[in-house]
């Protein structure tokens, strides 16, 4: 059996990352760059105000004398004329400084008059710093500047930023599609009220939720059951995806029939069982047809199994098909709320929620759980408690590593 860190080496050396598109940056939010994306404008364009007011020589605001109203310039427009001594412009936020000008005085600091037909300024300051509410060409960055590396997921804040920098489209990672299949002649959809025997598929549709929330593109199988051609049928169908998820049917039960069925099918074993709890029988293999490559998961039967099965590893092969090298389940350091008596030697995630953030030390409290077929406690979880395995007593404060789910 291996251990988890060997189970996801075995992936990422398997998946390899989908192919790439080109979208239009306003259908882009969620998905990831396959490049890095460089501005191709300095930010600002041009040295600019940054409010409405009136474009000087800084040194001539200490004379104290009024400035003669040259022109005004609106955000859009070029400046028509230089500003030489004792002349001023009218600027509103966003236009580009006259030449000459090397600062602002806003609006609110100023009194215009008019003599003998001409407009004039009055500025109620005593002096102005060269550069006040302005903005310097490039200030911000310039162009040929690396704004977002490859491998970055694109949030909807970021779609700002893009526009900016001319990303009207962006190459990204082709959104992967998969398939679910939950396998098991007692399951019954959740809308039908079980019959003796009978227990209700929560696996199905929790996998697709998942695998949709990690940006797949999922269609349901249904439920399949425990039947040799029935499976072969399913998984045919979902081999049309690049990755397929069943669960149930994998392990040592006289119906489990999926491992067989999968490697009489040409699926290639890569690995069957992890050293986990809960969640131990997971298998994972390849479908390889030309150049195409499909990925397989068979994920127990038991919904919580197959919930963390999901979250350490068919997200790790998620991550690997985005692009990315990184793919272990992001972990956090925490003080347990609670003691806790490990059962068992092996590596345990355990339900777990957040506390507070006290002193700035995040505190979980492992929840109330009768193992991988009871969902209850999953309704408050917010983390998995690693709980590695070698010890049985863990102390209020001890300091453990948790995996955020949800
Ligand atoms: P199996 O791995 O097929 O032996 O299933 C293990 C346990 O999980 C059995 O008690 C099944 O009834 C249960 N189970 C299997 N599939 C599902 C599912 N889709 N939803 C809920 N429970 C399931
Ligand atoms: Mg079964």
């Amino acid at each position: 059996m291996i251990s988890i860190a060997e189970a996801l080496d075995l992936i990422a050396r398997t998946v390899l990352p989908v192919g790439t598109e080109t979208i239009r940056l306003s259908t882009a939010s969620g998905r990831i760059l396959a490049d890095s994306v460089f501005a191709d404008v300095d930010s600002p364009p041009h040295t600019k105000s940054v409010m409405d007011g009136y474009a000087v020589r800084s040194e001539d605001v200490s004379k104290q004398a009024p400035l003669r109203i040259v022109e005004t310039i609106f955000a859009g427009e070029n400046p028509a004329q230089p500003i030489s001594a004792g002349m001023a412009a009218r600027i509103m936020t966003g236009a580009p400084l006259p030449d000459g000008a090397d600062s602002v005085v806003m609006i609110e600091q100023s009194n215009e008059f008019e003599q003998d037909g001409v407009r004039f300024v009055r500025l109620e300051i005593d002096a102005l710093e060269p550069g006040r509410h302005t903005m310097r060409q490039g200030a911000a960055f310039s162009a040929g500047e690396a704004m977002f590396a490859a491998q970055h997921q694109i949030r909807p804040i970021d779609i700002g930023l893009l526009a900016e920098v001319g990303a009207a489209t962006v190459n990204v990672y082709r959104r992967p599609t998969a398939a679910v299949l939950p396998t098991g002649n007692e399951l019954v959809d959740p809308a039908v009220v079980p019959n003796a025997g009978q227990i209700r598929n929560s696996n199905g549709p929790m996998l697709a939720a998942q695998l949709t929330s990690a940006g797949m593109l999922v269609t349901n199988l249904g439920i399949g059951r425990d039947d040799p051609l029935e499976l072969r049928d399913h998984i045919q169908t979902g081999l049309q995806n690049d990755l397929l998820v069943l669960s149930g049917g994998v392990s040592m039960g006289m119906l489990d029939l999926v491992p067989e069925v999968l490697q009489e099918m040409g699926v290639t074993k890569v690995f069957h069982k992890v050293n986990v709890k809960p969640g131990k029988t997971i298998w994972f293999g390849v479908y390889t047809r030309q150049r195409d490559r499909k990925y397989v998961f068979g994920l127990p039967g038991n919904p919580v199994s197959s919930l963390v099965g999901f979250e350490l590893l068919v997200k790790a092969a998620i991550s690997r098909m985005n692009g990315y090298s990184r793919i272990q389940a992001q972990t956090m350091g925490a003080e347990l709320a609670e003691s806790h008596q490990a059962r068992g030697d092996r590596p345990t995630y355990w339900p777990g929620c957040w506390v507070d953030y006290e002193r700035m030390i995040r505190r979980v409290m492992p929840l109330s759980w009768l193992g991988s077929s009871d969902l209850r406690p999953l309704g408050q979880a917010n983390v998995l408690i690693f709980f590695p395995g070698h010890k049985e007593n863990y102390d209020v404060g001890e300091r453990v590593d948790v995996v955020p789910i949800g």
